[in-house]
This record gives C-alpha cells, structure tokens and sequence, in this order.
C-alpha cells in the first residue's frame, strides 16, 4: 500500500485569486467545485470527453479528451497552478508525472488508497477504525474458504471500478456460490469478499482539509434505492456518543491522509449506536449537496479553499433539510414541479441527455423536521418508480 508522501502532496502554498485550477472530470461535482471556486475568484479548467460537459459550461476553458489522456493531462497541468479531481478513477500515475509542473495538493497517494477496496479497508483498519470483516478473494476456492470464515449473508465486490453498486454480488446461500461456480478461473476478478452489515441505517460524514487542519460537517441519513442514492437527511438522528465516534473517526482519517480538500466517509450506523466505515470517496460526495443551502460553509467551498491551502471555517448547519435526488426518469415531473415549489432549491446539471437513473440534479429543502420534508417530496409522487 502506498505510504503518503512529502513529495507527491507537496508544502500546501495558498493560492490566490486569479490563479487556475484544473479538474480532472468535469460533472456535477466538477461543476459545483467550479462554482465555488469561481466565486473566490479563481479561473477553471477541466478535463472531460464530453464537450460542454456540466463542469465545461461553467468553466473558462476545457480541455476535450479523456480522463487517462496522458497529453490532456500534461496540457491541463501547464494550463493549472493546482490540479484536483472529481472523482477517484483517475490514473495515479499520470498525475504524478505532471507532479513537477503544477500543484496536486490532495496527493496521489490519496487516490490510491480510495480506488482499490483493499487499500483502503487496510488504511481504514490500520487508523483503528472498524469496517465489516473482509477478506481478498483472486478465485473461487478462496471464495469458498473465504466464507467459511465469514459465513453467509457476505457481499463479493470488485477491488476497483465499482460504484452505485456496480460490481456486487450479494451471497445468500450455498445457492448463490454454486451460481458463481461457472465463472472461469480467468474472468474471476480480483475482490473482497465482506460480511453483510445488518446496519440500523447508512450515513455519512464530511471531512475537509488544508493539509493541516480539519474540519468536520454534520452526519446526515442517507437512504438508498437500487444502490442509488435518494434522500439524505440532514442531520442525522443519532446520539451524541455515536456523533462523536463518527467525527473523532473522520478526524483520526483525514490526518492519515494530511487531507486536503474534502473527503466523504460512508458509514453503517449499527443498533447499537456504533459505526462501522463502508468506503470513502476522496470529493465532495452526493450526499454533502444539503450542505450548500443548510451549512455555513458548503462542501464545494470547502474543497477549493481545502486546495488553495487556506484556513477552514467550522461548519454549521444552519437548517435541518433533504436533498433528493433527481434521475433522468424524474425530470420532466421535477421541471413541473418548479412551477408550484417556492421553497425546492433546485439544482440542475446542465447534461444533454436524461437517461433513466442518470443523475440529472438534485432538490434541497430547508425546514424543521427532516423526516416531514422527506414525506412532502414523496407525496407529489415523483419519485414513485422508486418505492
Ligand atoms: P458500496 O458500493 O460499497 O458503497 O455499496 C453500495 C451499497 O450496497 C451500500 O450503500 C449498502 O447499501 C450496500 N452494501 C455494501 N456493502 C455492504 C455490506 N457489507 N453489508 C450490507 N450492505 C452493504
């Protein structure tokens, strides 16, 4: 596993206005970083295939190639003072190779760890932090021994490239496993196989960073549909026990990692009060977008001056709110909703194309109780398909 690096992160210089920053992947969370940073004054540059991509639309200028383009790369790294990233599929490599032209003050160590499951439960584990027992699986007989120790229900995910659910396998029985038999020696993917948590709910926690100091925002309810998120509600109803376990654990993480900018930890909240880490995304995350209405500082904002080396501000929830997401499939019932929804802050990616459970924006709402809000947006049925 790679250690963090000096070299790689660098001293963390504080960026002025005027100064360029480069993001590699230019979507929602390229677009909403590129807003905050716009606002502070800095000029942006993302590196996306799509032209006029979401982050494109709001940037000064884009460069049109694919992410692990190793040309694009160097031309957005001369172009940039700092570079950033949006997601965490981004070639490591590559970007270290550029590490002598412009500053990557999230390191590259950072994304390492994230993009390879067993990297990052050992890095999880190793800072004392508990996550559900797990073992690496690269064939079926380890499969098999595998959930001998762990027994059934386990979930077999890919090491790397899996998101929203991609590249699970939930094993039930002996049934599921005799299932997975025909799969060749060849094709077996390197994996983990996990225990299945008999979580209470899922959360999560933001953590950002100037590489010296950390800063934590509130934990919100997360509630998935088809391995998607839907709703998070903000904050979370826990006790103060288990929001301290969760903040001292996002801590404890972001100084494992000298983080700078911000990082998401997805959690199991057990019966028991007690949190157990699922996996990290080294970004701004889905579920911190409540943050840009209901906190002092939002999560965007956070990650730019996070990256630009400045101080952070303690977050604050201002308002207990939702956000929902909003799929290709809710868009045209969502743009009639606007007419008759004041109080929806509604956010909306700028992609060309609706494809059905595509992210296509999302609604915050700021109120009282999280949980009547939560009931509000289902009682215009919009999000139906999803029950
Ligand atoms: P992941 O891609 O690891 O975030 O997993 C996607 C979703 O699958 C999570 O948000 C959970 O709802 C569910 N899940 C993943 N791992 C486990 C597990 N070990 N136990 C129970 N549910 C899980």
């Amino acid at each position: 596993m790679p250690s963090l690096s000096e070299s790689t992160q660098g001293k963390l210089q504080q960026l002025m206005p005027g100064s360029v920053i480069g993001i590699v992947g230019g979507g929602q969370l390229g677009r909403m970083m590129a807003l905050s940073a716009k606002y502070m004054g800095f000029r942006i540059g993302v590196l996306d295939p799509t032209p006029d991509c979401p982050a494109a639309q709001v940037a000064d200028f884009q460069v049109t190639a694919d992410y692990d383009d190793r040309s694009a790369i160097a031309e957005l790294a001369q172009r940039s003072e700092v570079l950033t990233y949006e997601f965490e599929n981004v070639d490591a490599d590559a970007l270290d190779l550029v590490a002598d032209t412009v500053a990557i003050p999230q390191g590259t160590d950072l994304l390492r760890v994230t993009q390879d499951r067993i990297h990052e439960k050992t890095f999880i584990n190793q800072h004392g932090i508990g996550t559900a027992p797990w073992r690496a699986v690269n064939s079926l007989p380890e499969l098999r021994s595998a959930l001998e120790e762990i027994g059934y229900p386990a979930v077999l995910k890919t090491d790397t490239g899996g998101y929203d659910g991609h590249g699970q396998v939930v094993l039930r029985s002996a049934d599921d496993l005799a299932r997975l038999e025909s799969v060749s020696a060849d094709d077996f993917p390197p994996s983990i196989l996990e225990g299945f948590v008999d979580f209470a709910f899922e959360a999560s926690i933001l953590v950002s960073g100037n590489g010296s100091d950390y800063v934590t925002f509130p934990i919100v309810r997360n509630i998935h549909k088809n391995n998607i998120l839907h709703v998070s509600l903000a904050p979370a109803v826990i006790s103060d026990e288990t929001s301290r376990i969760a903040t001292d654990l996002a801590l404890r993480l972001a100084d494992g990692f000298k983080l700078a900018g911000t990082l998401a930890i997805e959690l199991f909240v057990l019966r028991d009060g007690s949190v157990l880490v699922n996996e990290l995304a080294p970004r701004p995350h889905n579920s911190g977008h409540y943050t840009i209405e209901a906190c002092s500082i939002d999560q965007f904002d956070a990650h730019i001056r996070g990256i630009a080396g400045w101080p952070l501000p303690q977050p604050r929830l201002l308002s207990p709110a939702i956000m929902v997401n909003v799929l290709g499939q809710h868009v045209p019932a969502v743009r009639a909703a606007i007419a008759t929804h004041p109080t929806w802050n509604f956010h909306d990616y700028g992609k060309a194309e609706a494809k059905h459970n595509r992210k296509m924006g999302h609604i915050t709402i700021l109120g009282d109780d999280p949980e009547s809000l939560a009931d509000e947006a289902e009682a215009t049925g919009i999000w139906d398909d999803l029950k």
